[in-house]
């Protein structure tokens, strides 16, 4: 019997998306294939109501406009975990009910630039690192100078590799989207068919 049973090879992509837009969908599918993940989750959190941004932005809508921007993607699932679990929303308690589902699994968690930059400020920044591997989507375009010495500075700290996604990045984010919802110009640029009909039915974002 093989001593060196395969891990799974899981990613975790947790954000608002409120809305998951394209740039949202390109990290994912740059995600899935660079890294040859298993299974992805992409994890919409909870946000907690006083916290709520935008007239009408439920978690739940949420996550109905992540199974349809994420929905047909292969290997791919959308995990309502954060948000049945609500309250703050920590990346370190979700790593850890990850592994506890799943022990056999090696979890790689994908982070915008944005978010890699301040990782170090999470809750338990010790324990993410050493729950997973870090990887990194680059969402400007430019120069890596800053992304790359922060990744480097973080392989040193904690003792671990910290992956720089190759794609060029798509623009985009959330706030510029609901931007463009308010001032009611075209979202075909930036949001899929469905997402766009939710939002228009549920009255979102204006
Ligand atoms: P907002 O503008 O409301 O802050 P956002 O567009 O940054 O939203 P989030 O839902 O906060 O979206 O992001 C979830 C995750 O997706 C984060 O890790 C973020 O860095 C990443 N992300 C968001 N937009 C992009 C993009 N265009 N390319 C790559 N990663 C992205």
């Amino acid at each position: 019997m093989s001593q060196n049973k395969k891990k799974r090879r899981t990613g975790l992509f947790g954000g608002t998306f409120a809305p998951p837009h394209l740039g949202h969908l390109h990290a994912a599918e740059t995600f899935l294939s660079e890294m040859a993940l298993d299974e992805l989750i992409i994890m919409p959190t909870f946000i907690p109501p006083h916290k709520e941004h935008s007239a009408g932005d439920t978690p739940e809508l949420r996550f109905r406009m992540c199974r349809s921007m994420f929905g047909a993607l292969p290997r791919t699932v959308v995990s309502d975990y954060e948000i049945r679990r609500e309250g703050v929303s920590y990346t370190v308690n979700t790593l850890e009910h990850l592994m506890e589902e799943d022990p056999e699994r090696e979890i790689f968690l994908l982070c915008g630039t944005d978010m890699l930059l301040t990782l170090d400020t999470w809750r338990r920044a010790a324990d993410i690192f050493s729950l997973c591997e870090i990887v990194c989507m680059p969402r400007y375009d430019g120069s890596l100078k800053e992304v790359i010495r922060k990744a480097d500075g973080y392989s040193e700290r904690f003792g671990k590799k910290v992956t720089i996604l190759s794609e060029d990045p798509f623009v985009l984010s959330s706030t510029e989207v609901r931007e463009k919802i308010r001032q009611r110009s075209d979202l075909s640029e930036f949001l899929s068919q469905d997402v766009i009909e939710i939002i228009k039915n549920e009255g979102l974002y204006l």
